[in-house]
């Protein structure tokens, strides 16, 4: 499946950019659920003030922002997980059924 090759490739792209500048020393899991925590406040203070129909209508500037802090977000779970050893996809995934579980549809 190619979105499963991309985000594969993804991956590897991230443990060589930090395996290239020896961040790994820096990744505990402590520190990368905090990273990943400050990185969605980040996101979250794109939205900061708007109202609910400013929030669903980005300007371009505003979606570039918000774009990059989503990658932010993404990198930093892909290095918890990579750190953690847990597949994101299967966790979400089984997360989903739980969920369904749960939630039944009414
Ligand atoms: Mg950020």
């Amino acid at each position: 499946m190619a979105q499963e090759q991309s985000f594969k490739a993804l991956q590897e792209a991230l443990i060589k950019f930090n395996s290239d500048r020896s961040w790994g020393q820096y990744h505990s899991p402590k520190n990368l659920s905090m990273a990943l925590v400050s990185e969605a406040t980040e996101l979250m203070d794109e939205f900061m003030w708007l109202t609910e129909d400013q929030s669903r209508a980005l300007t371009e500037d505003q979606r570039s922002l918000v774009r990059d802090e989503v990658g932010d977000v993404m990198i930093c779970l892909l290095n918890f997980c990579h750190n953690a050893q847990i597949d994101p996809i299967a966790a979400a995934q089984d997360k989903i059924l739980k969920n369904a579980k749960k939630y039944p549809v009414p």
